[in-house]
């Protein structure tokens, strides 16, 4: 009765938006909640600079299909399935991450939605719920799982702190600062270490 959760970008994917801006070559893109804190100003800002560019639903998951995951992204999610449950806790949209589970073999992933329109041009997006994170870890606890969580990132604290173990990967120097609590880990193999570590099963 173990699961684990995984955030995914920075964890099993690229940054999306970050990957998305190199790879157009639209510089706008590649502002961040670094540079804009409120996220809806931000959100309604790439919403705008990909209808001025034309760029609908179809061509912008042809370029997130290109991106791929990370190397050794899919034998380690694998990996996890065959030991445990695995739920993926994103602040990314479904039809971004689309192209990717793919990728991954189709794992099961919670995160938010957006609007399309029939002509398939983005015109709104929809947080499923604030603190989304925490709160599917909370309702896993409500009913009677155990849960080791994986993130990179501030948005990800909330999933690592009500978790039975959190582990940050792959994470910002300030993060693993502020964050003294959680294992670090740099690779997959140190990851399955600590999850290793954590389960009281024997596993490969
Ligand atoms: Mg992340």
């Amino acid at each position: 009765m173990e699961i684990v959760c995984l955030d995914l970008e920075g964890v099993l994917v690229p940054e999306i938006w970050i990957n998305f801006a190199k790879r157009t070559g639209i510089k706008e893109l590649e502002a961040t909640t670094r540079d804009i804190p409120d996220y809806d100003v931000l959100m309604k800002q790439r919403l705008r600079i990909l209808d001025e560019h034309k760029l609908g639903l179809n061509d912008i998951q042809a370029v997130i299909a290109e991106m791929g995951p990370l190397p050794g992204a899919r034998e380690f999610v694998e990996w996890v399935r065959e030991h445990f449950q695995l739920i993926i806790l994103s602040d990314t949209f479904y039809e971004f991450a689309h192209p990717l589970m793919r990728q991954l073999g189709w794992p099961t992933i919670m995160c938010h939605k957006l609007e399309v329109s029939t002509e398939g041009r983005i015109t709104n997006y929809l947080l499923r719920q604030p603190d989304q994170k925490r709160m599917a870890v909370k309702s896993l606890h409500a009913l009677n799982y155990k849960v080791v969580a994986a993130g990179d990132s501030y948005n990800d604290t909330g999933m690592l702190s009500e978790a039975d173990k959190g582990i940050l990967f792959d994470a910002p120097a300030n993060v693993i600062r502020e964050f003294p609590q959680f294992p670090v880990t740099t690779s997959y193999e140190e990851l399955k270490n600590e999850i290793r570590a954590w389960t009281p099963r024997q596993i490969g």
